[in-house]
């Protein structure tokens, strides 16, 4: 069931009770379930074949399979990327729908989210230098820690700092800081990219949305990041936001309470 209450007000807009209305949700419930399921199925029944096709272009990029012209090489490059992305497509929605159908929910730990954004840091700075950008970590004494899934973490600050690094021209920077704020842990992830025009920044955080604009347009993407990372963080009782302006940057806010248990 799902219960709302409001107060009822007199004539003389005094509270003169309460009206409480329960809402039978199973069939919503069930829904939810078979949607998931679905998911999961299709995505493993997708993922074996797409496997095997990536291990067949590998036997005959590596040359195992005999002679190739580099005409040959080059569409099989290509055919290697797109399957690839693919696979990145269905390794996402797998993902989200595991966090929403809640089956993760109990895999938790306290979590040190300093450990996890240094090491964070290390795996992305190659990528960052490739386009010339630095990496700024700026970490609180003290952080407490959280009761989570390690892995969703990681996922959660890999989305971001990939995203930072991927929207933004050469040349920019990213800030990352973790510190606490009204009994909570709060991590942001700014940089000095492209940006997401006002009208993009409530939609950003549904499936498959994507910002078309002329400097992002080529970049490539699935739309599921912000979904799983809004669903992760959603399941651990905390908020995140956003702030942007296009040519000056983006920033995310996440708020993490971490006496919940
Ligand atoms: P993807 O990056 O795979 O497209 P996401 O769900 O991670 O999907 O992001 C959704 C969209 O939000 C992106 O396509 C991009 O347009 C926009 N976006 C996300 N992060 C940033 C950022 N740091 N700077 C600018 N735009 C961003």
């Amino acid at each position: 069931f799902s219960v709302r209450c409001s107060p009822f007000r007199g004539r003389t807009d005094h509270n003169i009770g309460t009206i409480t209305v329960l809402h039978d949700i199973t069939a919503v419930k069930k829904m939810d379930q078979m949607k998931s399921d679905f998911v999961s199925m299709v995505s493993h029944e997708i993922r074996s074949p797409i496997n095997s096709l990536l291990m067949q272009l590998k036997i005959i990029l590596d040359g195992l399979a005999g002679e190739t012209t580099p005409k040959q090489r080059e569409i099989l490059e290509r055919a290697t990327d797109k399957m690839l992305n693919l696979n990145n497509l269905v390794t996402e929605l797998l993902d989200l729908s595991r966090i929403e159908s809640g089956l993760v929910a109990h895999e938790k730990e306290l979590v040190d989210i300093a450990g996890l954004l240094s090491e964070q840091k290390i795996f992305h700075t190659p990528y960052a230098q490739k386009k010339q950008m630095e990496i700024e970590l700026t970490i609180e004494n003290n952080l407490p820690k959280i009761l989570a899934n390690p892995r969703h973490m990681d996922e959660v600050l890999s989305n971001l700092i990939t995203n930072a690094i991927k929207y933004s021209p050469e040349g920019g920077s990213i800030r990352i800081s973790a510190g606490v704020k009204s009994e909570c842990l709060s991590i942001e992830v700014a940089d000095s990219g492209f940006g997401i025009p006002e009208e993009d920044l409530d939609k950003i955080f549904s499936r498959f949305y994507r910002v078309k604009d002329s400097n992002t347009r080529t970049i490539h993407g699935t739309g599921l990041g912000l979904a799983i990372v809004k669903s992760i963080i959603d399941s651990l009782h905390g908020s995140i936001t956003v702030k942007s302006a296009p040519g000056e940057g983006t920033e995310f806010s996440i708020l993490l309470p971490y006496n919940v248990h």
